[in-house]
């Protein structure tokens, strides 16, 4: 099938709801991180239009749970099919409207599709269980059933993944979806939303209200407070995650709460050197260092901490800072304002407690792009524990190496922080790989391995970094509820 995606989003876009594009009272300004110009504009949504989206997903929900696992698979496939179909204009979206880097855009559609795929699979192994009666003439089941209305909140920083991750799921399960993308990026969202309408996705079972960051609450409130509502699915910060929790009490939902990190990376005196700097490089420098798992705190054993430090520092000079639409760059604007003025504060807390700064360390301007928010990639030399950068998230391009001396403090440092999502480790003794894999209080764990995000793996936290799966059998489980069923009189 072939229409003018972009044009449509970029044009006319609209909320989403009961199959249709309907319009807002009020509207908002999308902006171009990499230009600082207006890129579109999209519905500022209140009480009403939330209200819609929710008294259709109620509507449809009956008739999509009803069906067949397979029949909705079916679905999800053509979905996805779409989505390839469409992988360079979505790519095109999302670098317009987040700014990450062509790559890095492509990779994150593909990354997103395969959640879709991904699930239409798992969708017909939801199975439940026989569990052997107690009593003679008595048999008992256990099956599984979707929830039911979903409330999805989504960030920013992968506006197509982190979206795909909630929907695909909850489709799958039997769910519908009230659906709020971050307002930094609805654009990629809508699209979304469009595909699933031209794969046929019935009206009702996806609805998706786009609100300014003002008006995100008005929105958000509406689905926390009705009772029809029964799970939130939240991609974001920890603060605005603890909210949702509280506020949801009251109609006690599920709660599925992917939230923020502060990833240790350990590099052991017997690591490969070179294979740590190329893990550290994906996991610290992908998408500006504006992921939930990179690492905010880069432990290096005192014995390699001068050569480690050399090697990382000869890549990160190299990286090129720049907007998508330059084919050379490698990495892309900072989202917004509040964005570089954390990892600027950051930065000058760490220097002021005794940090170097070995490269970077300060926002870039960028001939002729208009844009405001790019920044040099950075590397931190000293770093302690006294600094901010080692309690809170950066979320952006600084590789922060802290010296240790030996695995028992470096663990006891790795830990020291109410985050719990991701942590890394790079040593050759197998014995060590057990021992710290253990220890480490945290959902995952990168083994001699930085890129560790799949479809086929379960990703989420712990502590502080949320609670819930996404992505694998687990993440299906998620979105369905168990019912047991006893028979007697057999
Ligand atoms: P954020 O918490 O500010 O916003 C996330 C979403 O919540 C947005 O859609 C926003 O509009 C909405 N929101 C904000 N205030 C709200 C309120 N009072 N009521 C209802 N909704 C509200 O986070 P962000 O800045 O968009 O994203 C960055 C954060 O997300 C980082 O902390 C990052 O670690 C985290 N994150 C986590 C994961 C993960 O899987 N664990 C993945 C990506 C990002």
């Amino acid at each position: 099938m072939s229409f003018d995606l972009i044009g449509t989003i970029i044009d006319r876009s609209n909320n989403y709801i009961d199959g249709q594009w309907r319009p807002a009272a009020h509207r908002f300004d999308v902006v171009d991180p990499a230009t600082g110009a207006a890129l579109s504009s999209v519905p500022d949504s209140g009480k009403a239009d939330a209200q819609a989206a929710l008294d259709a997903a109620a509507a449809a929900l009956p008739a999509w749970r009803a069906l067949p696992a397979k029949v909705r698979a079916q679905h999800l496939k053509r979905w996805h099919a779409l989505v390839i179909a469409h992988l360079d204009e979505l790519a095109q979206l999302i670098s317009r409207e987040q700014g990450k880097v062509t790559a890095e855009a492509r990779a994150e559609v593909i990354y997103g599709a395969a959640y879709i795929e991904w699930f239409a699979e798992e969708a017909v192994r939801s199975y439940g269980d026989i569990i052997p009666g107690p009593a003679v003439g008595k048999k008992m089941m256990v099956v599984k059933e979707a929830v039911g209305v979903v409330a999805a909140i989504t960030p920013w920083n992968f506006p197509i993944a982190m979206i795909a991750r909630k929907l695909a799921p909850a489709l799958a399960a039997g769910c519908t979806v009230v659906a709020k993308p971050a307002e930094d990026t609805p654009l990629s969202a809508l699209a979304l939303a469009r595909l699933a309408h031209e794969a046929g996705i019935p009206a009702g079972v996806l609805n998706v209200v786009t609100a300014s960051r003002a008006q995100a609450a008005q929105v958000v409130d509406v689905w926390l407070d009705d009772a029809r509502v029964r799970k939130i699915s939240f991609t974001g910060s920890t603060d605005v995650g603890k909210h949702l929790a509280r506020q949801s009490a009251a109609t006690l939902k599920r709660l599925s709460l992917e939230l923020g990190g502060n990833a240790p990376f350990m590099v052991f005196e017997d690591a490969d050197l070179d294979a740590a700097v190329d893990g550290l490089m994906a996991a610290k420098f992908r998408n500006g260092g504006q992921t939930c798992v990179s690492p905010n705190r880069i432990y290096v054993h005192a014995a390699v901490y001068e050569r480690f430090s050399e090697l990382l520092v000869r890549r990160v000079s190299a990286l090129k800072v720049g907007p998508a639409s330059d084919p050379a760059a490698q990495v892309g604007p900072m989202i917004n304002a509040r964005a570089v003025d954390k990892i600027t504060r950051h930065i000058a807390d760490a220097c002021a407690r005794g940090a170097k700064v070995l490269t970077g360390g300060k926002p870039l301007h960028v001939e002729g792009s208009g844009g405001t928010t790019f920044f040099a990639p950075t590397v931190l030399a000293e770093a302690d524990h006294t600094m901010l950068l080692a309690h809170e998230e950066t979320f952006g391009p600084v590789a922060a190496l802290f010296r240790f001396e030996n695995e028992e403090q470096a663990m006891r440092l790795a830990n020291e922080t109410p985050f719990g999502l991701a942590a890394y480790f790079y040593t050759r003794d197998l014995a060590r790989i057990w021992r710290i894999s253990e220890r480490f209080e945290s959902g995952m764990v990168g083994i001699n391995e930085g890129a560790i995000s799949s479809e086929a793996a379960p990703f989420g936290g712990i502590k502080d970094s949320g609670y819930g799966r996404e992505g694998s059998r687990y993440g299906l489980d998620d979105y369905m509820q168990t019912k047991y069923l006893c028979m007697g009189g057999l």
